[in-house]
C-alpha cells in the first residue's frame, strides 16, 4: 500500500533557545516540479518514494509545506565572512523542514534551500536558481560517492517562477538539503553574542545528545567535544584535500560542527595540480585555496573554541590553555591523514621512511609539470596494476622529469596487493569535473535538457570505476573548455 504521508515528522531544534531560530513558513509556489528524487538516498534513510513522488510531497518539498506535522524554521547564526565577523547571518534562503528519523534511531534534518525570504534575507530574494540546485546536487553526491562526509541532496525543483540574476531572469529551483546536523561554528558565535554561556551550553549539549553520545558521561565532556570536533574537521579537509577539491567560502557560517561538508557554493574539484589554487571569483586573496583550507579550519576552529571557554574553566588562563591543547589534536590529525592519505594514493606503506623524498616531491612535481592531478593518480594506480607506463609518461611536459620520477616511485615502492588495493580506494578514476558541471547546467537552463546531469549523477556514484560509455568524463577540459572562475550562481 502506498505511504502517503510525511515522514518529515520531528523537529528537534525546537528544544534549543528561541532566539536561535524563527518559526516560519517557507514561501508558497503555484507550479513546483521535481526534477530529480535521490532514490538511493531514500534507501539509505529506509524510505520508499510514495510521499516524495505525490502531489501533497512534492508541494511540501516546494515550500507548500502545509502537511500535518509540518514544524518549519529559519535558523540564526553569526559568521566571519573572508575574516571579518557579521552579527547576524543565518538562513537567509532556507527553511528547515525538520528531520527524519532513520532506521538506526538517528535523525536527518531536511532543510529547503532557496525556499523564499526569511527574517535573515538582509537585502537578498531568498531564492536559488536551477543551475545552483544542479550544482550542489552534482557536487554533494560525487562527494558522498568518494565517501567523503557530506550534507546531501535528496531532491532538486523547479518552482516554476523565475529568479533575476545578473540582470536576466532564470529559472528558479530549491534544493532539499539533508544533513546529520546544521549547526555551525557560526551558530555558536551567535548564541555566544546573543545569550552568553547560557546559549553555548544548550548547542554544545544539543551536540552531544545527538552526534557525540560517547562523550555524555565524561566530566569533561565540553574540551573533549572541542576535541573530537577538531579531529572530524581534520579529517574532512584531508580528505578534500587528497580529490583536489577546493570547498572556495570556508567561512565560519560555512562549517559544519559534525564534520560533513555544507554549503556548496563556488567550489571545484581541481583539474590541473596547482597547490594555491583558487576558483571562486570571489576570493581575490586566495584565502580559501587548495593548499589554504587545513590553516583555515584551525582558524575557525578557533573562533568555534572562543565561544566555548565559558564552559571550559572559570579560570580564563586555564580555559585558553585547555582551548590550545585540544586545537593541537587538529594540527597532528590533519598531518598524519594528509600525509598517509597521500602514501595511500602513490602505493606506499604508512611505515616506509625510504619514500620520504618521493612523497614530498610529487605534488611540486604535478605543478611544475602541469599535470591533472586525478588523471596522474589514476593512471598512476593502473601502472601498479600492471599496465604499461606509456600513459602515464605522456602526461609529463618533460619526458625525462617522467622517466627520474618513475624510476624513484618503482625503486621505494611498496609493491603488493594491499597497497594496490588501497591506490584503487584512494584514487577516484572520476571526478565531477568543473567544466562537465557547469555544461550540464548550461544544457538545463537553456535547453530544458537534463540528460548530461542525470549521466553525472548515476556516473558519480561509483567514481572508483567507470563504465566504458561514461570514459569521456574522465578528459580534463580543453583549453577553451577550461572553468577559470566558479561564481556562486545562488
Ligand atoms: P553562503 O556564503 O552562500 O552560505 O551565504 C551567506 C549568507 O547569505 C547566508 O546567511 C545565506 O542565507 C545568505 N544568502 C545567500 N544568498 C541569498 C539569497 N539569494 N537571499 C537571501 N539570503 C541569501
Ligand atoms: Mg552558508
Amino acid at each position: 500500500m502506498a505511504n502517503l504521508t510525511s515522514p518529515i515528522k520531528h523537529q528537534i531544534y525546537l528544544s534549543l533557545p528561541e532566539d536561535i531560530y524563527t518559526p516560519l513558513a517557507p514561501r508558497r509556489v503555484e507550479a513546483p516540479a521535481m526534477l530529480a528524487l535521490n532514490h538511493d538516498l531514500l534507501d539509505e534513510y529506509g524510505l520508499n518514494s510514495d510521499w516524495f513522488e505525490s502531489a501533497e510531497g512534492i508541494h511540501a518539498l516546494a515550500g507548500n509545506s502545509d502537511y500535518p506535522d509540518a514544524n518549519p524554521i529559519a535558523m540564526a547564526y553569526a559568521g566571519h565572512q573572508f575574516g571579518y565577523y557579521s552579527p547576524l547571518l543565518g538562513d537567509g534562503r532556507a527553511h528547515m523542514l525538520g528531520q527524519i528519523q532513520k532506521p538506526d534511531g538517528k535523525y536527518v534534518d531536511v532543510q529547503l534551500k532557496g525556499s523564499g525570504r526569511t527574517p535573515y534575507s538582509r537585502g537578498g530574494d531568498g531564492r536559488a536558481t536551477v543551475g545552483a540546485v544542479i550544482r550542489e546536487y552534482l557536487i554533494s553526491e560525487a562527494m558522498a560517492g568518494l565517501g567523503i562526509p557530506t550534507t546531501r541532496t535528496l531532491a532538486i525543483l523547479a518552482t516554476g517562477e523565475s529568479v533575476m540574476r545578473e540582470y536576466q531572469m532564470v529559472p528558479g529551483g530549491i534544493q532539499v538539503r539533508t544533513a546529520s546536523s546544521h549547526i555551525r561554528v557560526g551558530s555558536f558565535q551567535y548564541a555566544y553574542a546573543k545569550l552568553g554561556e547560557h546559549g553555548v551550553k544548550a548547542l554544545a549539549d544539543h551536540l552531544i545528545e545527538h552526534h557525540f553520545q560517547n562523550l555524555t558521561a565524561r566530566d569533561d565532556k565540553y574540551p573533549a567535544l572541542l576535541e573530537a570536533i577538531a579531529v572530524r574537521q581534520a579529517n574532512l579537509i584531508a580528505q578534500w584535500m587528497l580529490v583536489g577539491f577546493i570547498h572556495g567560502v570556508m567561512n565560519t557560517d560555512n562549517m559544519s560542527l559534525v564534520g560533513e561538508t555544507i554549503d556548496f557554493g563556488p567550489c571545484a574539484f581541481m583539474d590541473e595540480f596547482k597547490a594555491g589554487k583558487v576558483f571562486s571569483s570571489i576570493d581575490r586573496d586566495g584565502r580559501y585555496a587548495w593548499d589554504q583550507q587545513a590553516n583555515i579550519g584551525y582558524w575557525n576552529l578557533s573562533r568555534f573554541a572562543e565561544t566555548l571557554l565559558p564552559l571550559f574553566d572559570a579560570d580564563s588562563d586555564k580555559a585558553v590553555a585547555l582551548a590550545e591543547e585540544k586545537l593541537g589534536t587538529y594540527i597532528s590529525t590533519f598531518q598524519i591523514a594528509f600525509h598517509h592519505g597521500l602514501m595511500q594514493k602513490l602505493g606506499i606503506m604508512a611505515t616506509n621512511k625510504d619514500a620520504d623524498d618521493l612523497v614530498n616531491q610529487t605534488l611540486p612535481l604535478l605543478e611544475s609539470e602541469k599535470i591533472d592531478f586525478t588523471q596522474f593518480f589514476d593512471t598512476l594506480t593502473r601502472v601498479a596494476q600492471g599496465d604499461n607506463e606509456t600513459e602515464l609518461l605522456a602526461l609529463f611536459t618533460h619526458q625525462q622529469n617522467g622517466e627520474a620520477w618513475l624510476a624513484n616511485w618503482k625503486s621505494v615502492r611498496d609493491e603488493n596487493e594491499e597497497t594496490v588495493a588501497a591506490m584503487q580506494k584512494a584514487n577516484p578514476a572520476l571526478i565531477a569535473r568543473n567544466h562537465q558541471v557547469e555544461k550540464a547546467i548550461e544544457d538545463a537552463m537553456e535547453r530544458n535538457d537534463f540528460s548530461l546531469f542525470h549521466r553525472l549523477a548515476e556516473a558519480l556514484k561509483t567514481p572508483f570505476t567507470v563504465s566504458a560509455e561514461n570514459r569521456d568524463l574522465q578528459t580534463p577540459p580543453a583549453t577553451e573548455e577550461r572553468v577559470l572562475r566558479t561564481f556562486c550562481g545562488t
